[in-house]
């Protein structure tokens, strides 16, 4: 059985504010935002992290790389967004699916 709990939002088992998907990911917003804008993006295939990644999922990456700034502007990010990838409990990972932040909204501050 699959705890899993991103696997779960992705096969709409659990309620969550998508604001784009395709065949291949899903986009929600983030339930503690930490910035105006915060999303979640997450392959529909389950990944643990960046950890786990092989050559089989090089075109995945791609597309979400790719996807993301298309996302952005649809979110109103027309100034720019931030993409953060936490991997391993030493990263601040805590959702064992891969997945990328999409913050923006105003100016972040530096990091
Ligand atoms: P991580 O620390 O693993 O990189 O980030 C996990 C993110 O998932 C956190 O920002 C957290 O707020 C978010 N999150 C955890 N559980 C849920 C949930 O059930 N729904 C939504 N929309 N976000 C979640
Ligand atoms: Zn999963």
């Amino acid at each position: 059985m699959n705890d899993c709990i991103f696997c779960k939002i992705a096969a709409g088992q659990i309620p969550s504010d998508r604001v784009y998907e395709d065949e291949q990911v899903v986009v929600f917003r983030d339930i503690y935002p930490k910035a105006p804008v915060h999303l979640l993006m997450i392959p529909r295939e389950h990944v643990d992290s960046l950890e786990t990644v092989s050559a089989t999922h090089e075109a995945l990456l791609a597309h979400m790389l790719r996807t993301l700034p298309v996302v952005a502007h649809r979110a109103g990010l027309e100034g720019g967004f931030r993409t953060i990838i936490n991997t391993g409990r030493g990263g601040g990972q805590e959702v064992f699916h891969l997945h990328m932040h999409l913050l923006g909204g105003g100016t972040l501050p530096g990091f």
